[in-house]
């Protein structure tokens, strides 16, 4: 029987995965799917060449039957394979998880209670974890965390300017999208790259950049939640705190209608007042559409210039995640607002979505990179099952 790992990033509303066969100490990556649950519970998987493997309307109930079909998939006609451990990716690690854990019940425990910092990401993490708890109860599973990466963030890029218990009590900037970034680092220290100073723009629904130089973060625009940097699909990025007060205090907004402004109805949604995908806007000829990619990549470009500033320079641009690997347009305008920087782009090279995008006048090499966090999930998960970390 062949040993596979099973790597789970769930998002808003789906749960990719991967699956990974493990073979003299080293994972091969055999399929990758996505488990859509909010809208019909559908579940498909594709080989690395992207064919289509499965693809299946689950009957039942939500998740765990999602979770149930995929587990029955891999194991019976999916070859003949066992899953040894499922890695998950967790948002948040507040100040308890550095590093990928085995998921005891405890820990698990520890992690829900992090909610708060992470209201729409933290649950919809912990829920395969609970349902695979309760479908495979001796199955090991191991918790990745997106600020893990950013641990290296010293202050004063990871302080706020608040009074020094607030500090004490994990009011800090701790940044996301850390596995992700963690994925960029590996290949820019593959290449013999990790010397240079770069900012990596991961650019999907969640949006932010991450400022790194020897595969360690050193500053990003996310802080202490997933809500600060840049505009995102449906969440707000960095606002004034003052309006956040005269919100609460002279709109008389509760604060689940707040909570529910900033993640779910502002960002690109917010601005354009019809959709919070970039593909819907660039499609649009609606004035409203137009200006909420404009804020995009206005914001994006001025918190880029600002994390050249903690790096003091710039080297490469690396862009990943939906929007960066696959919207010329928007990596064109936020290139050329960064014209001063010595940003150059090739125009075809990148309505291409060639692996390098920059001209070669450009003193700023500018890349375009797959990102791959599930791979990353899924050699923790077998570094921390193999006594590696734990
Ligand atoms: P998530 O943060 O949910 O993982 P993704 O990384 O999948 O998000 O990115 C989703 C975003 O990428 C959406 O705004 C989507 O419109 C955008 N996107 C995907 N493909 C394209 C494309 N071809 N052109 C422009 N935007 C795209």
């Amino acid at each position: 029987m062949q040993a596979t790992i099973l790597a789970l990033n769930a998002g808003s509303s789906s749960i990719k995965f991967g699956i990974f066969d493990i073979g003299g100490g080293d994972l091969t990556t055999v399929a990758r799917g996505m488990l859509d649950i909010d809208k019909s519970s559908r579940l498909v998987a594709r080989a690395g060449d992207g064919s289509v493997l499965l693809e299946l309307t689950v009957q039942g109930d939500g998740l765990p039957a999602g979770i149930a079909a995929m587990l029955d998939w891999i194991e019976t006609e999916f070859g003949n394979r066992r899953i040894v451990a499922c890695g998950h990716r967790i948002v948040h690690g507040g100040s308890t998880f550095f590093k990928p854990s085995l998921l005891t019940s405890a820990r698990i425990d520890a992690i829900e209670a992090l909610s708060p910092l992470a209201p729409l990401h933290q649950p919809r993490n912990i829920a395969p974890i609970r349902a695979l708890s309760k479908l495979r109860p001796g199955l090991p599973q191991v918790g990745c965390f997106d600020t893990a990466f950013h641990r290296t963030m010293q202050p004063p890029a990871s302080r706020y300017a608040l009074p020094r218990p607030y500090e004490e009590k994990g009011i800090r900037r701790y940044g996301f999208h850390g596995l992700s970034y963690e994925f960029i680092a590996g290949k820019l220290h593959d290449e013999g790259r990790a010397d240079r100073r770069t900012i990596v723009a991961h650019l999907g629904n969640g949006a932010s950049l991450c400022a790194m130089r020897y595969s360690r973060s050193v500053d990003t625009t996310m802080g202490f939640s997933a809500l600060d940097g840049l505009v995102m699909g449906t969440r707000c990025g960095t606002i004034d705190p003052g309006v956040l007060l005269y919100l609460l205090q002279h709109e008389g907004m509760r604060t689940e209608e707040l909570e529910r402004l900033l993640y779910r109805e502002s960002g690109l949604l917010g601005v354009s007042g019809t959709s919070g995908d970039m593909r819907d806007l660039e499609a649009s000829k609606a004035e409203h559409a137009r200006e909420a990619v404009e804020l995009f990549v206005f914001r994006a470009a001025r918190e880029t210039a600002a994390l050249a500033n903690t790096l003091g320079g710039l080297d490469c641009i690396v862009f990943t995640a939906g929007i960066g690997e696959h919207s010329a347009g928007v990596r064109r305008s936020i290139c050329d607002r960064l014209g001063w920087l010595g940003v150059v782009i090739d125009k075809d090279a990148n309505d291409r979505h060639e692996p390098v995008v920059s001209a070669s006048t450009s003193t700023v090499e500018v890349c375009v990179v797959a990102t791959d966090e599930e791979s990353i999930i899924a050699r923790h998960t077998l570094g921390v099952i193999s006594g590696v970390s734990a």
